[in-house]
């Protein structure tokens, strides 16, 4: 039974209509000042903490609630007759709901300029005391720490005339995690402010049990951030398909975050393995996006997960018959692509993020290494400058396509190049990827250049051109963007370019050896252009 609540909040929205709610069951209202006068102004009857604790609010509300009036009202244990009968002796009346919401510190620390004094005043003491007393006897007391829950607690008190237990357990976990992240933001400040010192405290919660980690024989967990909204996959809606393992997770987010890269203009396809895109493209349909990223590497593809920007439509999920994929991700699936793919499989995990193509914005990454944890500001943006080095001009035209293998170089393990192709009037598509590789020289040599050859072949012998293979491939190869995360230290790579015959090639450049680098580009008519900007993935 709730007979007696306690408001007292910074942020007022919806106060009035809760407290009219509580009022219509009969329940007394008690709150303190700003609370109190914005209750009265509409009308609802209120008594003022002052009249109950038998002391006005001071020190410029420093101390309002901070009593044993009020906090023997919340902690004392109903079923406990030595609490009740020290209550009653001292005149102590319960308190059984209490509706607290905390002073903005985190907004007061982020407006520009703020000093220290204001920063101080905006932490909340007797705020977190309530909440804490209320969610330590959440067996007997409902804690609101968030207005959002106003209506759903009414909603139980006019239906069944008490708060469940599932709600007030419920209640009690928010409220303490609420003064959790609250503490935790003034250590923040105040380590930062006075000790020159910066911490971190991350707030992960839900922690799910996966069938195992990264291998059989490892425990994992997944949990999650709730302050992060939009296009993450943790936001994701699984649709069909068994639970993600640990590996889904951490490739699942590299094919998102690889599509992203790409933008929302065209339909975008990426298909990952072990957290690398092994193919990606771009089409004028989602077909063609599938099927130019599926020949980025036909044998790789073998067990991925793919994501697009676009809904999965029938005939998308129609290529895909025979062809053994462990995720899909879209911004939606069209009905009959669902049924379709459901029926493929009962395993497929199909995954609707409808924020997709939104924007993301949490600001900064982790990484755990033994013993301690790296922070780092996410890595936006694809290039500082554009700048060509070379005697041979850089078409502008090869911009997009530019643009494409540095997104592609982005998401890929270091050292990672990326050799792609427009296969079609602003259609690209990735031919062939190194990612991972101790040196970048190798990346070209060895994985590039016989990579797009066999990828070519595969094209080639399902279109018949009228050419021989040879030719055909230095046709396209003559066309292809050349892009590397980070500087050629030497010029063995450029040679290599161009013994295949590529012909455009971008990277940061910054290496001691930019000139020699340079000299061979232009004595083998290759035209190279510097961005400034490393993509470093480890
Ligand atoms: P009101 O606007 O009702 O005057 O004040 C509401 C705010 O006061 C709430 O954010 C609540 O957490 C805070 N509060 C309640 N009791 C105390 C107290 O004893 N000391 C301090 N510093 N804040 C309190």
């Amino acid at each position: 039974m709730v007979k007696r609540a306690l408001l007292s909040v910074s942020d007022k929205t919806g106060i009035v209509d809760f407290a009219r709610g509580l009022k219509q069951l009969d329940i007394e209202i008690i709150s303190t000042g700003g609370t109190a006068r914005m209750l009265r102004d509409a009308g609802i009857e209120t008594i003022d903490v002052s009249e109950i604790t038998g002391f006005p609010e001071m020190m410029g509300g420093r101390v309002k609630t901070l009593h044993p009036k009020i906090h023997g009202g919340l902690l004392c244990l109903r079923e406990n007759p030595e609490h009740v009968s020290d209550a009653e002796d001292l005149s102590i009346e319960l308190i059984d709901m209490v509706a607290v919401n905390l002073y903005p510190f985190e907004i007061t620390i982020s407006r520009k300029g703020v000093n220290l004094e204001e920063a101080i005043e905006n932490i909340d003491i007797g705020g977190p005391s309530m909440l804490r007393s209320a969610a330590k006897n959440y067996k007997s007391v409902t804690v609101l720490s968030d207005p959002q829950d106003y209506g759903h607690i009414l909603k139980e008190l006019r239906s069944s005339g008490v708060v469940s237990q599932e709600s007030r357990e419920r209640m009690a976990v928010k409220a303490f995690r609420h003064t959790a992240n609250y503490d935790s933001t003034i250590d923040t400040y105040l380590s930062r402010t006075l000790l020159g010192e910066d911490t971190l405290r991350l707030n992960f919660t839900g922690g799910r049990e996966l069938r195992y980690g990264e291998n059989w024989h490892q425990e994992a967990l997944f949990f999650s951030q709730p302050e992060i909204e939009g296009p993450a996959l943790a936001n994701c809606r699984q649709l069909h398909g068994k639970e993600l393992s640990y590996n889904n997770y951490v490739d699942g987010d590299n094919a998102l975050q690889t599509v992203k890269e790409l933008g929302h203009e065209k339909p975008a396809v990426c298909i990952v393995k072990h957290n690398n895109p092994c193919g990606l493209a771009t089409g004028n349909t989602l077909l063609q996006a599938l099927q130019a990223a599926w020949d980025g590497d036909p044998i790789s593809a073998f067990g991925s997960i793919i994501c697009t920007n676009v809904a999965m439509d029938l005939e998308s999920a129609k290529f895909l018959k025979g062809k053994f994929v462990e995720i899909i991700i879209a911004p939606e699936f069209k009905h009959d692509a669902l049924d379709f793919l459901k029926s493929k499989s009962k395993n497929l995990r199909l995954l609707e993020l409808p924020s997709f193509n939104e924007s993301f914005d949490a600001e900064f990454t982790y990484k755990y290494i033994t013993g301690g944890m790296l922070k780092q500001s996410r890595n936006i943006g694809l290039y500082e400058k554009w700048e060509c080095v070379t005697e041979t001009e850089y078409p502008e035209e090869k911009r997009g396509l530019s643009e494409f293998c540095i997104a592609a170089c982005k998401c890929t393990k270091s050292n990672a190049v990326n050799l792609s192709w427009e296969y079609e009037d602003g259609c690209y598509m990735m031919l062939a990827m190194g990612a991972g590789q101790p040196n970048r020289v190798d990346s070209i040599r060895k994985l590039c250049a016989t990579k797009a050859r066999e990828n070519l072949k595969e094209i080639y012998d399902r279109e018949q051109p009228e050419m021989d293979f040879e030719e055909y491939c230095n046709n396209i190869l003559s066309e292809c963007v050349l892009a590397s995360d980070a500087f050629f230290p030497f010029d063995d790579s450029i040679i290599h370019a161009a013994e295949n015959n590529i012909k455009y090639i971008v990277s940061p450049g910054g290496s001691i050896r930019d000139n020699e680098v340079i000299d061979t580009a232009n004595r083998l008519g290759v035209s190279l252009v510097f961005t400034g900007m490393r993509h470093f993935l480890h």
